[in-house]
């Protein structure tokens, strides 16, 4: 008899979940599901509202098998899918750990404050964990310092960044068998994203606008030219636009000419559903 055919997974395979920037009403606000070679399986943000949830199923992820969360900020279009995150973790994740939610500690504690706020499952933010009116955990705090490499899997690690946008907002990068993916998060065009994204094999960046980088700036965001500036002086072997308002819904690809004006290599401006397999 044949033995079980076993293939080594060696890619990494990014899942758009949500590509809209906050004031998007025709994608879904910004998520993304990360699966590592090691079987490392992450969020980047959670996006709002059950969009990931309704994402995630659409291309056949269960979301109660990801564990750990990598947030890049507090503000909603990021965050606020915590809730129906967990949510449905309590009603039918069995005895799934609690979601353990890496962030700056300011970000964490807009999140807790978040979760007071809605009252959606979670009752009880202090100390390590948010837990519901039994006491039972469901969200775990896993606050760290900038720079600081935290380990999520057996040959994954991920540290993050200060980003350019509020108090607390960061990029993270993650790594894996030698490859490194970067999401930069919310961030005005900074050099520091372009530190942190060095060698990267793909840059997640976010763009706003074209041309007017005064008005991108004062929106706490950048243009498509400033994401291409920052991949090009960071090396990455590829870049990807995400995060996009109306005006690119339908025709993104400004962005991405302005992008390539400063970034030879490929880049692709993200769907909502897209998925992306790297190695
Ligand atoms: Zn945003
Ligand atoms: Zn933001």
């Amino acid at each position: 008899m044949a033995g079980r055919l076993t293939r080594e997974i060696t890619e990494m395979r990014i899942t758009f979940l949500g590509t809209g920037a906050g004031s998007s009403t025709l994608r879904a606000h910004t998520g993304m599901a990360l699966e590592c070679p090691d079987g490392t399986k992450l969020l980047l943000d959670a996006s709002s509202g059950n969009s990931v949830l309704r994402h995630a199923n659409a291309v056949g992820l269960n979301l109660r098998e990801f564990d750990d969360l990598l947030l890049s900020h507090d503000h909603p279009d990021h965050m606020a899918g915590i809730d129906f995150v967990q949510f449905d973790r309590a009603l039918f994740g069995g005895n799934c750990d609690p979601l353990r939610v890496h962030a700056s500690h300011e970000a964490l504690e807009g999140l807790k404050r978040h979760c007071l706020a809605t009252r959606l499952n979670i009752w009880d933010i202090s100390g390590d964990y948010g837990r519901n009116l039994e006491g039972r955990e469901f969200l775990h705090w896993k606050p760290s310092p900038s720079g600081h490499v935290i380990e999520l899997g057996p040959r994954t690690t991920a540290w993050h960044f200060p980003a350019d946008h509020i108090t607390g907002a960061s990029g993270w990068r993650v790594e894996c068998d030698g490859m490194a993916v970067v999401f930069s998060g919310d961030t005005r065009y900074s050099p520091e994203v372009a530190r942190a994204s060095e060698g990267a094999d793909l840059l997640i960046h976010e763009a706003f606008c074209v041309g007017d980088t005064v008005l991108a700036s004062n929106a706490g965001h950048c243009t498509g030219g400033e994401a291409g500036q920052v991949a090009a002086e960071a090396g990455v072997a590829s870049l990807v636009l995400t995060h996009l308002t109306d005006a690119f819904h339908a025709d993104p690809d400004p962005l991405g000419v302005e992008a390539a004006q400063h970034y030879t290599g490929p880049i692709t401006i993200a769907q909502d559903c897209q998925q992306i397999t790297l190695g």
